[in-house]
């Protein structure tokens, strides 16, 4: 899943290439991933784009009209540049917006969840990010860390998005693993020094794919895009800096990868799914 890291970098893509263009129309191409009813998208045309940000895993459109564009890519969206626009409707297409100077950017969706969207909002409207939490590395999460008694696990903290924003399954792992903590710590179970691990961590894990993700050219449109990741997506491979064996914790939805060396004191956590296949 795209997180803060890889959405920035495309925020920054996305201002590169269109601030100064018009907005020329749009094309629903697919399932309704437009999550809004008014304003009308029809009301962008003719507004020049003045500025793209990203807040959470969200990105905005700035337009010179007061309007803004909002998406979120999900699990599964990506982002195509197009110049000259496409006719194409390819598979998982959600939309086509386009540009002056014969540009285009479509937004598409591979897989089946249908959970990539837009919106697109007034200037008091703060859409999907109303209930969000502080960015990840915002002062406003330091400190709520370094005071904090939630009982939760830090895995699951760093993945809620009303906690924290922009952190996902990708990097709490990674985050994790560099702060040398267990992904069942709970943080009120931190001692100050822990909590400033993971903090440094965190800042540490994000800055570096940030460069990273600035490499990127064009728009977002791998399919696979965590092949970077330190321990996320690795169980069974080597860990990187002790060199045993990457365990896993198996969801439904996700998994959890860790060091028992580095993180865990040499315990390995129970996985309901390798204990199932194993009965
Ligand atoms: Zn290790």
């Amino acid at each position: 899943m795209p997180e803060a890291p890889q959405m920035q970098a495309l925020a920054e893509r996305i201002a590169d290439w269109l601030v100064g263009a018009t907005f020329e129309g749009y094309e629903p191409l697919g399932f309704s991933g437009l999550k809004t009813v008014s304003p009308a998208p029809e009301a962008l045309v003719g507004a020049a784009l003045v500025r793209v940000d990203r807040r959470a895993k969200y990105v905005t459109l700035q337009f010179d009209n007061d309007l803004r564009v909002m998406f979120h890519l999900s699990q599964a969206g990506r982002l195509d540049f197009e110049s000259p626009p496409k006719k194409t409707r390819p598979k998982g297409a959600v939309v086509r917006w386009r540009f002056s100077g014969d540009r285009a950017v479509l937004l598409r969706e591979f897989g089946t969840e249908r959970k990539a969207g837009w919106w697109v909002l007034g200037v008091d409207e703060a859409g999907p990010v109303e209930n969000i939490g502080p960015e990840a590395t915002s002062e406003a999460f330091a400190t709520w860390v370094r005071s904090s008694d939630d009982g939760r696990r830090i895995h699951t903290i760093l993945r809620d998005q009303r906690t924290v924003a922009g952190v996902g399954r990708g990097y709490a792992d990674d985050i994790l693993h560099r702060a040398k903590l267990s992904p069942y710590a709970s943080l009120k179970s931190l001692d100050a020094d822990e909590r400033e691990r993971l903090l440094g961590a965190l800042h540490e894990v994000l800055d570096e794919g940030l460069e990273r993700e600035r490499k990127r050219t064009g728009g977002l449109s791998e399919n696979k895009l965590g092949e970077h990741f330190t321990v996320h997506g690795k169980a069974g491979l080597p860990c990187p800096v002790c060199g045993a064996d990457l365990k896993r914790v198996s969801y439904e939805s996700h998994e959890v990868v860790y060091c028992p060396t580095c993180q865990t004191g040499g315990k390995v956590l129970a996985d309901r799914r390798l204990s199932r296949l194993v009965k």
